[in-house]
């Protein structure tokens, strides 16, 4: 395979020996790793010579958390709070399942727009019901090889009925509204686990670095035996158990109103707080809850701008890192959040937390949140032995960035550039895997203008169908603006955490 020189870059490696601080020197890909870094490296024989003059090379960003099923969602919504939003995004009355090659299509366009702003590891919460489908995951997986980026690519589980995962719901939903959702039995828990176990025969490793992992939608979506079936799985397999948890405030009291406790620490009693959970979201965790995490050393995926759209909080990133959670940022679905660029969830997660109180000396740094987008990505997506920092024999995922750009012009500091002013428009090179798959303005394994014109063709179609599907789903509309109206005046039954403000109210 290809080797390549990198030399006389700026080299950010975010490894142990520098973190955020960059240095001078060369990079020696060599099939597919990184084989040396350092001053002045011989080129091998045939080897490719970039010249890194004026470049910053940075480990190729980690989006931790997305959902490919809404990339034709972008710029369709706002004003909504999760609960409405969902019934548009996901809607509970369905049509037949996305056609194969608009499935194709649409996993592909999230990683185009992925890897031209940086992002070489996606981690994909694929939703597609009703049905667990070997062939449409397989699909996905194949967008994924084709475009060159790595994934981890989940079939999103969910067990419970809707209306018994939020709290009020069976007694503000009309009886003629609840007949519409009867759709029969759910799956049973052997019937996934069967799945997942097909899934890491055939797809799982494929082409190297796309993978398969397991994401039961949310505590409250699912029954214990599958969650505990879904972590044994993942402990096993060593891949993430990735779930939502306390996005919202209508979440906050759920656990309460189904449990008696917060969802964090019936998470904690079923044994589902370890090393492998990612958590989507901990907007609205306690004091205790964050123990807890800690404790366990789960990951979290931060979706600043994710949880902005929806109206759900500002996650307590400050006090999650003091408590030794390992943070990620994640772009959410490009519904809740009308792009796919890390870079953009870097800047909101740089400024963000200094609302969260007048303790400055505590409000998150652009260093810490680069590491988030880079080595804490990979942990949250347990790859961090292949990915997220640029060290001799991991993979080579990285960025290359031109410094003569108006982002960069002039050079102060390495990390607050890239968290404040770089939006991904220094982007020269990204390389996944040792293969360049983006230069010269453009992506090299994807026709990127035959990708959008079939994409005009064929989807305008498809959204009409949506639009009407829409409709119907606005019946529910009022049931869920109940629901979020009352969990937003419900006391919520334990403190939660609400920054470092000197006078602490709920
Ligand atoms: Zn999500």
């Amino acid at each position: 395979m290809n080797k390549i020189l990198i030399r006389n870059a700026m080299i950010l490696a975010v490894d142990a020996a520098h973190g955020t601080q960059p240095f001078a020197g060369d990079i020696l890909v060599d099939n597919g790793l990184i084989a040396a870094i350092g001053p002045n490296l011989i080129p091998p024989d045939g080897a490719r010579i970039i010249d890194g003059r004026d470049r910053l090379v940075m480990p190729g960003l980690i989006n931790a958390h997305t959902h490919s099923s809404e990339t034709f969602f972008r710029g369709r919504y706002e004003g909504m709070p999760l609960e409405i939003w969902l019934l548009y995004a996901y809607p509970l009355l369905m049509n037949d399942p996305i056609g194969k090659r608009l499935l194709y299509l649409r996993s592909l366009l999230l990683a185009m727009e992925s890897l031209r702003n940086g992002v070489t590891t996606l981690c994909d919460d694929f939703f597609d019901p009703p049905a667990h489908d070997l062939d449409r995951l397989g699909t996905v997986f194949r967008a994924y090889e084709d475009a060159g980026i790595r994934a981890n690519v989940s079939s999103a589980a969910m067990n419970i009925h809707t209306l018994d995962a939020l709290p009020f719901a069976r007694e503000v939903t009309p009886a003629e509204l609840q007949n519409l959702l009867d759709f029969g039995p759910p799956m049973t828990t052997d019937a996934y686990v069967d799945f997942c176990k097909s899934a890491f025969d055939s797809l799982h490793g494929r082409a190297g670095r796309v993978n398969f992992m397991i994401a039961p939608s949310a505590p409250q979506r699912c029954t214990p035996d599958l969650m505990m079936a879904c972590m044994e799985l993942a402990v096993a397999k060593r891949v993430p158990f990735h779930t939502h948890v306390l996005e919202t405030r209508t979440q906050a009291i759920t656990g309460h109103e189904l449990h008696g406790k917060s969802l964090i620490a019936y998470m904690k009693d079923l044994g589902l707080l370890r090393r492998n959970t990612t958590i989507a979201h901990s907007v609205w965790v306690s004091d205790e809850d964050m123990s807890l995490m800690g404790d366990a050393g789960v990951s979290v995926a931060h979706n600043a701008i994710s949880n902005q759209k929806l109206g759900a909080g500002i996650a307590p990133v400050r006090r999650l890192l003091d408590l030794g959670v390992t943070l990620g940022l994640g772009t959410d679905g490009v519904s809740s959040n009308d792009t796919a660029r890390i870079f953009d969830v870097m800047r909101v997660a740089g400024l963000i937390h200094a609302v969260s109180g007048p303790d400055y000396e505590k409000w998150v740094t652009a260093d810490e949140v680069l590491r988030m987008a880079t080595i804490g990505g990979a942990k949250t997506a347990m790859l961090e032995h292949v990915t997220g920092s640029l060290e001799v024999g991991k993979s080579a995922d990285l960025v290359i960035l031109n410094l003569r750009s108006y982002p960069f012009m002039p050079f102060n500091d390495a990390a607050k550039h890239l968290v404040y002013s770089e939006n991904g428009s220094s982007i020269e090179k990204v390389m996944v895997a040792g293969r360049i798959v983006m230069e010269e303005g453009r992506l090299t394994t994807v026709d990127e203008a035959a990708v959008f014109a079939e994409l005009a063709e064929l989807v305008p179609a498809w959204l009409q169908e949506h639009a009407e599907l829409e409709r119907r789903n606005s019946v529910f509309v009022p049931v869920m603006a109940e629901i979020h109206r009352r969990a937003s005046l419900a006391e919520l039954p334990l403190y939660r955490y609400q920054g470092d403000f000197p006078s602490k109210s709920v």
